[in-house]
């Protein structure tokens, strides 16, 4: 019987990018994916470390699979991702005695000899991939793709993990990444989100592979021409970009004709003491600068951005400035979280995480509230306007037990009716209209008459 394997995947769209290279490997060597962990002859499990509850939920799981192992010993559990990534003392690993590979993202291209060495039967190759970002993703191409661009991060944000789980950064060839979005957009794919962890800070390795008529020298920029010209994709964004890597090359590349009205663009903070303790290397009015210099070239940019709250001796005074750089930034959306401290982070080793859970949740509720009145004044702008669409998903028309009581004829005549089609315009605005199911997948022109914080509604025009 074919050798099988069970992959589990948390965390960002990284780590999903991650596991789809891991499946064309395991695949390459022999072995066919299964859902049902009991039928596996590997289980893999791909970290998060972003926050503890990440990473207790991954000792819950695994230690699941000890009953397993005991059924079945020759199972082979591997934990990869960011958990041992940062797991420099080997604290992490003493928690998991039942595993037996345990190894960071980048090493992952050793798999085929790691699973020859234990079951020689299980692979039909045991030749290892030296760079893992070589591996062609194995994933069900759709109309929407994520192409990693880079990898690990050189910025080292006093409270972020990442620097130490996935390494200092490294930029995928230009010619690879084109490569890779070239042949989504022959399978029907149009629309890429580049990623990377300071995705604006790409340096071409390959720098001789940006054609000669590409009008920009910084290589970010120079990439989103490059994707600009690549037919079929209508559709490109990014995420997550620095503040300091938005040259006015990149904002003016934002303006070619695929880039979405969206930006993601992390603030963390609005208080020049904190973002200096956070390690950000800008001030709240740098950044607002860059808002201001995106919206005079995009008027109709959307901007999300990514905040933290409670970082250590964060006063009241400081967050109320974060408070008040939101007021003026008028973000889209916002995605904050409370601070916790993460072991081996620069600011586990110098600061206190001394502001209190209440005051956090405090803080979490003000920002909330702010971002709920500001996101609904804006979307009100919508009603009226005409947005442009990429259908995602559909749902049917609703069945009532009212209905069900109804005469059948009454009843097929209601079941007719149209369900609801939902997807996301180009300023990343979640958008409900009326259609069948056909529209899924079309991008489409949709006339809102309603709009709430988190939702447009229209008719299709
Ligand atoms: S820029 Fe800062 S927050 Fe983002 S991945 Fe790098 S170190 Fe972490």
């Amino acid at each position: 019987m074919e050798p099988k394997y069970h992959l589990i995947t948390y965390g960002c769209q990284m780590n999903k990018n991650d596991s789809e290279r891991m499946e064309a490997l395991l695949k390459g060597v022999g072995l066919s994916p299964t859902s049902v962990k009991e039928e596996a002859d590997v289980i893999l499990v791909n970290t998060c470390s972003v926050r503890q509850s990440a990473e207790d939920r991954v000792f819950s799981v695994v230690g699941q699979f000890a009953s397993l192992k005991k059924s079945k010993p020759e199972l082979i559990v591997g934990i990869t991702g960011c958990m041992p990534g940062r797991d420099r003392d080997g604290a992490i690993r003493k928690r998991l005695p039942i595993v037996d590979l345990y190894f960071p993202t980048k090493d992952m291209g050793q798999l085929p000899r790691w699973l020859g060495e234990l079951r020689p039967a299980l692979v039909n190759s045991t030749d290892p991939v030296e760079d893992y970002l070589k591996v062609h993703p194995d994933r069900e191409v759709t109309r929407q793709a994520f192409v990693s661009i880079q990898t690990g991060c050189n910025k080292f944000c006093t409270y972020c993990v990442v620097p130490f789980a996935r390494g200092l950064e490294k930029n995928r060839p230009l010619k690879d990444i084109l490569d890779e979005i070239q042949d989504l957009a022959l399978h029907g794919c149009v629309e890429v989100t580049l990623l990377g962890q300071t995705v604006n800070s790409y340096q071409a390795p390959d720098p001789e592979h940006f054609s000669t008529n590409n009008p920009y020298k910084d290589h970010f920029a120079g990439l989103l021409w490059e994707v600009n010209q690549i037919e079929g994709v209508s559709r490109l964004h990014f995420t997550a970009p620095h503040p300091l890597h938005m040259t006015d090359e990149v904002i003016d590349a934002m303006t070619l004709p695929a880039h979405l009205n969206y930006i993601h663009l992390p603030v963390q903070a609005g208080d020049d003491d904190v973002l200096r303790r956070m390690n950000r290397r800008y001030t709240a009015e740098q950044f607002l600068d860059v808002i201001d210099r995106l919206r005079a070239k995009i008027p109709n940019l959307a901007i999300g951005t990514d905040i933290i709250v409670g970082f250590c001796s964060e006063s009241a005074e400081a967050f109320e400035r974060t408070v008040e750089l939101y007021e003026k930034a008028r973000f889209d959306i916002s995605y904050t979280a409370r601070y916790s401290t993460r072991s081996g982070t620069a600011a586990w080793r110098a600061f206190k995480d001394d502001v209190s859970l209440e005051e956090k949740k405090r803080r979490w509720n003000v920002l909330q509230e702010v971002q709920e009145r500001i996101v609904y004044e804006k979307n009100q702008a919508y009603v009226g306007t005409i947005v442009s669409v990429l259908v995602d998903r559909y749902e049917p028309p609703k069945i009532t037990e009212e209905m069900l009581a109804m005469p059948k004829n009454i009843q097929a005549v209601l079941a007719a009716q149209p369900g609801t089609c939902y997807g996301n315009s180009r300023e990343m605005k979640l958008t409900r209209f009326a259609a069948s199911k056909e529209y899924v997948g079309k991008i489409v022109d949709v006339k809102i008459t309603k709009a709430d914080m988190w939702v447009l509604e229209g008719e299709l025009t």
